[in-house]
């Protein structure tokens, strides 16, 4: 247990340094999708609950979550699972809708997203994705106020640009220490919500402190099916699977962690495979130089 109590670390999990002292897992457990999409689906919660309780217990501590995802249903599982474990122990980041940008709305939100939860705090509270209508001051203001009465530890944001985290910590007291963003090793500088991931945002939260959380880590599913070449060929040679090389390209990169979406628990063992060892330098470099991008094609 680190100095404040928080995120005692599970054994063989891997972990980056998030701010001083502070860590995250590399590897935590994506929710959407999970308990519905845009509506609550209450067909598979008890699989679906037992899926991030699985992933928890196997160390992928940090379980990202949203107001969006299955229109609150999906916090109402994370609380479900979480029943059992310390509190210190989880890192649980969740997200503001982009339409709740407004001081109260902020507030509101995150107090909704807290009793859904039904923990006192969450570990990362981020702008789900920004929104041109809402001045971001007022949103920053908002954010500061729930770190400032505890109702989250740290604040950062979602399909940010450069621009708009610059914009955005302009007018907050406290720092962004995350950008959660779409990158995998089919989208690199064109993701759905963001352009220039690999170019410019990546490197620009490297130099600024600011953690980059990978997310569609697997592209949906495209990355843990045969039929690239070259992720099938290092698959071979490595003896993993082709998800665990696609994650582990991510996880070898500074500065970024990812929160692959599994609710079968043979995916979520598998994606553990993905940590604990490391691709050569030649390999890593194949695959940020090498790996047929433009080709690739994958359904939203
Ligand atoms: P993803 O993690 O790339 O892919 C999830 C899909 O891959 C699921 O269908 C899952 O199947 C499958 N899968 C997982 N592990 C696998 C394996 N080892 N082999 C084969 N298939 C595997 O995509 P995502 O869910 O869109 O992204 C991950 C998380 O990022 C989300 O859940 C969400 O928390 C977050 N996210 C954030 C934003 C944002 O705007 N901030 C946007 C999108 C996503 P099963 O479920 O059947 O196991």
């Amino acid at each position: 247990m680190n100095k404040n109590g928080f995120n005692v670390e599970v054994k063989g999990m891997e972990f980056k340094e998030l701010t001083d002292g502070v860590k995250i897992p590399v590897l935590g457990i994506g929710t959407w999708k999970i308990g519905g999409g845009l509506r609550a689906d209450r067909t598979h919660d008890k699989e679906c609950m037992l899926a991030i309780k699985t992933a928890v217990k196997l160390g992928m501590t940090h379980i990202d979550t949203a107001e969006l995802y299955g229109n609150g249903h999906a916090e109402d599982l994370v609380s479900e699972a979480i029943q059992e474990f310390r509190r210190e122990q989880l890192f649980i980041t969740t997200k503001v809708k982009s339409e709740n940008l407004k001081y109260n709305d902020v507030v509101s939100a995150a107090k909704r997203s807290l009793k859904r939860l039904r923990i006192s705090y969450v570990d990362l509270y981020l702008i789900h994705a920004p929104n041109p209508e809402v001045p971001i001051e007022e949103t920053m203001k908002a954010m500061d106020y729930l770190v400032e009465n505890k109702l989250t530890r740290f604040i950062g944001v979602s399909n940010f640009s450069v621009e708009q985290i610059n914009e955005a910590q302009n007018h907050a007291k406290n720092k962004i220490i995350a950008n959660q963003i779409e990158y995998n090793l089919l989208t690199r500088d064109q993701g759905q919500f963001t352009n220039e991931v690999e170019s410019k945002i990546i490197p620009y939260c490297q130099k600024n402190g600011i953690m980059v959380i990978a997310y569609r880590p697997l592209a949906k599913g495209e990355l843990a099916k045969p039929g690239i070449k070259l992720l099938d060929e290092l698959a071979e040679r490595y003896c993993r699977t082709q998800a665990q090389i696609a994650i582990n390209w991510l996880i070898s990169k500074p500065n970024v962690v990812t929160i692959p979406k599994a609710v079968r628990i043979e995916h979520i063992k598998e994606n553990l495979g993905a940590i604990g060892w490391r691709l050569s330098e030649e390999d890593m470099r194949r695959l940020d130089c090498d790996f047929p991008v433009k080709d690739a094609f994958y359904n939203l």
